[in-house]
């Protein structure tokens, strides 16, 4: 069943025309990835489902409810998670702090903890840096405050946008093994990746995305022997 489904979606900037009806879908338990190059509209396809760019035309259903129109804070509560290219942490605030505002609309301080409990088992290092201040940690430690933050909402979905951007390759590999992880523990992954091998070797499915259509769809290993996507985007 599909958790989520992009029907016909237009989105626009002004005059520019960033999406041109596309169509995706996610099914619940799938990492599904979409790869293309620099602004070829792979983060505002993730804006459009978060809430942050409204569609001109087209629906967005999540879990069989149409959010086309819901404003970001509304989607954040009804489970699904954005993690924004760049991470977004709170500088000043410490580490606990920052997956503390992941959680801001929970009242029980018990499901607080295990969801916090829940972030260390995948992010141990997370663990150890409680009292640092974001912005002083690493870029592969701020990512993984962000996806952490993100978890503490109890998302049915996590949206992340380029969380291997200028990592060096060896935290990428970690990045790369922990989302794995996650799904196999049964989470829901749409992932926006330039690193599109690595993303297509975990992904269940993938699209291709160039100037604002999807070009290609296939499962991930389909789409790793396919000669169009090594060359334009494997190379
Ligand atoms: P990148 O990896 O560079 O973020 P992308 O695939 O995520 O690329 P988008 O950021 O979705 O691409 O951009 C799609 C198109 O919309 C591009 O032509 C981009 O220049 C344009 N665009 C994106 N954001 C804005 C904005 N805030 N105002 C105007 N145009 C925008």
């Amino acid at each position: 069943m599909s958790i989520l489904q992009l029907t016909d979606v237009n989105a626009y900037y002004g005059g520019i025309h960033a999406l041109k009806g596309i169509n995706i879908h996610v099914d619940k338990g799938e990492i599904v990835t979409l790869i293309g190059s620099n602004g070829a509209g792979k983060s505002t396809t993730l804006k459009t489902i978060s809430g942050q760019v409204i569609p001109k035309t087209g629906q967005v259903l999540f879990e069989g409810k149409d959010i086309t129109k819901q404003p970001p804070h509304i989607t954040a509560l009804s489970g699904i998670a954005h993690v924004p290219e760049g991470r977004r942490i709170f500088p000043r605030l410490t580490v606990r702090e920052n997956l503390e505002m992941g959680a801001f609309s929970v009242k029980d301080k018990k499901l607080i903890q295990e969801r916090m409990e829940r972030v260390f088992h995948y992010f141990p290092r997370v663990k150890e840096r409680l009292d640092q201040r974001g912005g002083t940690m690493s870029g592969g430690e701020q990512q993984m405050v962000a996806i952490g933050r993100a978890l503490m909402s109890g998302p049915h979905i996590l949206m992340l946008d380029e969380p291997s951007m200028g990592l060096a390759p060896i935290i990428v590999e970690q990045i790369f093994e922990i989302i794995h992880e996650l799904n196999r523990e049964g989470m829901t992954i749409l992932l926006v990746e330039q690193n599109a091998y690595q993303a297509l070797q975990i992904a269940h499915r993938g699209y291709v995305i160039q100037t604002g259509e999807i070009k290609m769809v296939g499962s991930g290993q389909d789409l790793i022997n396919d000669d169009i996507v090594k060359e334009a985007y494997l190379a």
